[in-house]
């Protein structure tokens, strides 16, 4: 497995080095794997005025968890162990020390069987100190029962949100008490579960930590890849989202009229667009139940290293008692790992698309002349559709012929009558919707400016060399840069002579073109190899303008 580091050994302390560049604010102990606020390390003037201390951690491998939320409102203290291994006593305690003053700190821990242990044996050490320390130890997880015969529900992504609404008590002023309380009840409402979509591989293993067919995904898995509940076939986005949202809801008792917010997280290695099309499934699972969506967290909060796959977790939030929990998920922090909180109210997603402005050019003249050369053009291209995509197939990405015939095609099933300018602005916005790639747009432009030097009262040629000169200005392409300028240019000059004259020229320049090496498009990437090919898009110049010619 190829990774981004330098040794394994050292590739937690390297990366939370990394970390204290990045996040103001982050500084590390000694040589140790423990990310402290720099404004909040106690000494012995400061011991009494500093608010309570959040301290959190667990293995490496989970960034941005949890050195990313060391920031204010979020937590004073982060302890890394290796990756996917629990700090030892001592780290937690040399956490504990560093950041906590009179008010206290409270641990938040994941329920995962070292963490309780290091860190529960950490508090009790650090209380005999006599420091005042409260754990809440966070069990998310509603892929696992306490009765499955196993360690219980396990710490997940969930826990992100504790860090965040403790975090901004504490930022507040609340004394230990209450924000240990605040904690306890988030973390007694939040449910999570996850699906991955591929392994991940600790730095310096040689294998991943299980497999996984290509065709299936695992439910209900742990943070470090333990096994999940149940692997199914993939399936779409949808479907597994709705799978995640049944078992979150059956277990939290969630009903219509209740408000949650969701946390939509990636495990690390989901690109962004997935994850949003994530997100919308939950907004819709959630909305099919009646149940308000009170508040949105999407990002990369709680990763497995490079694993593909996501977690959904939900926070029922209640009027009252529960309202604070919102507004202290929007509270300022610095963490920039965390990835905000949007309020869940109703989105608009169908607001009207401008209307387009109306020219009123149908009026007018029609232009038998112009619509005869247009039909003309249009049935070369589609006769020569074949070879135009051989060329291009040579060297380009094989559819300039398809491409074309598309434009074609679309003029042939939906043919306008009118003046000169209104039919070339019509071919134009063919050209614009149905041609795509690099030849629709260049294509548009040229015609539309043509369009233009028509309702003007240009003759022809005039005409026809401005549109060649949008098509220069637009691509950047000039005379021997191997494109369709190299037939266009030529024509244009030439066309004072007459069409004929035109497209001998546009003939010309495009065999031209086979010697050539070309500084602009697809193409470009080719060197020297393109070479013995002519451009496609200056040979389709030459097929349509020589057609012109014989019309
Ligand atoms: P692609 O598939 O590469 O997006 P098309 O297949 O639609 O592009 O068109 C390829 C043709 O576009 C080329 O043969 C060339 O004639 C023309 N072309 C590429 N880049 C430019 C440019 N910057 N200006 C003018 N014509 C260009
Ligand atoms: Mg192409």
């Amino acid at each position: 497995m190829k990774k981004l580091i330098n040794d394994p050994e050292t590739c937690v302390r390297e990366s939370l080095e990394g970390l204290a560049l990045a996040q103001p604010g982050l500084a590390l102990l000694a040589d140790r794997l423990i990310a402290v606020r720099a404004d909040r390390v106690v000494t012995d003037q400061n011991r009494a005025e500093v608010p309570v201390a959040l301290v959190s951690g667990g293995g490496a491998g989970h960034e941005p968890a949890h050195a990313g939320y060391v920031a204010e409102g979020m937590l004073t203290a982060a302890v890394s162990g290796g990756v996917f291994s629990s700090p030892s006593v001592d780290a937690v305690l040399d956490g504990i020390r560093a950041v906590t003053g009179d008010a206290g700190c409270l641990l938040v821990v994941k329920s995962y069987t070292g963490d309780r242990l290091n860190f529960g044996m950490a508090a009790e050490l650090a209380r005999a100190e006599g420091l005042d320390v409260e754990v809440v130890v966070v069990a998310d997880d509603v892929a696992l029962t306490d009765s499955d015969a196993n360690a219980g529900r396990r710490g997940l992504a969930g826990t992100v949100l504790v860090h965040k609404i403790a975090g901004a008590a504490a930022e507040e002023g609340a004394s230990l008490v209450e924000v240990a309380t605040l904690a306890r009840e988030v973390s007694g409402k939040l449910g999570t579960m996850g699906v991955g979509l591929t392994p991940c591989t600790v730095p310096g293993a040689s294998e991943p930590g299980f497999s996984l067919g290509d065709d299936e995904v695992e439910l209900g898995l742990g943070i470090h890849g333990e096994p999940g509940v149940e692997r199914v076939p993939v399936q779409p986005a949808d479907g597994l989202v709705a799978e995640l949202v049944s078992r979150i809801v059956a277990d939290g008792g969630l009903a219509a009229d209740d408000d949650v917010v969701a946390l939509i997280n990636s495990t690390g290695g989901t690109p962004p667009m997935e994850l949003a099309i994530v997100t919308r499934a939950v907004g819709a699972q959630l909305a099919e139940r009646g149940i308000r969506l009170a508040g949105i967290v999407q990002g990369p909060v709680m990763t497995s290293l490079e694993m593909a796959g996501a977690s959904v977790t939900l926070l029922p939030v209640e009027d009252g008692h529960f309202g604070r929990w919102p507004t202290l998920l929007r509270a300022r922090t610095t963490a920039l790992a965390w990835p905000g909180f949007a309020d869940g109210s109703a989105p608009s997603t169908d607001l009207p698309v401008p209307a387009t402005v109306d020219h009123d050019t149908a009026s007018g003249e029609p232009d038998e002349r112009v619509r005869a050369a247009i039909d003309r053009v249009c049935a070369v291209l589609l006769e020569r559709e074949e070879a135009l995509t051989a060329l291009d197939r040579e060297v380009g990405d094989g559819d300039l012929g398809t491409a074309l015939a598309r434009g074609a095609r679309a003029w042939q099933q939906n043919p306008v009558q009118g003046s000169a300018p209104y039919l070339l602005r019509t071919l134009s916005e063919y050209a614009r919707r149905d041609i795509g790639g690099t030849s629709g747009p260049l294509y548009a432009v040229g015609l539309l400016r043509c369009a233009e030097e028509f309702a003007n009262g240009a003759d022809w040629p005039t005409a026809f060399a401005a549109g060649v000169g949008a098509v220069s200005e637009l691509g950047g392409a000039r005379p021997g840069d191997r494109t369709m300028v190299d037939a266009l240019q030529p024509a244009a000059e030439a066309a004072p002579q007459g069409l004929r004259a035109a497209a001998e020229a546009a003939v010309a320049g495009a065999e031209g073109t086979s010697q050539q090496v070309a500084r602009r498009g697809r193409t470009s990437y080719l060197g020297e190899r393109a070479k013995g090919h002519p451009d496609p898009g200056a040979v389709a110049v030459g097929d349509w303008l020589t057609a012109l010619a014989d019309l």
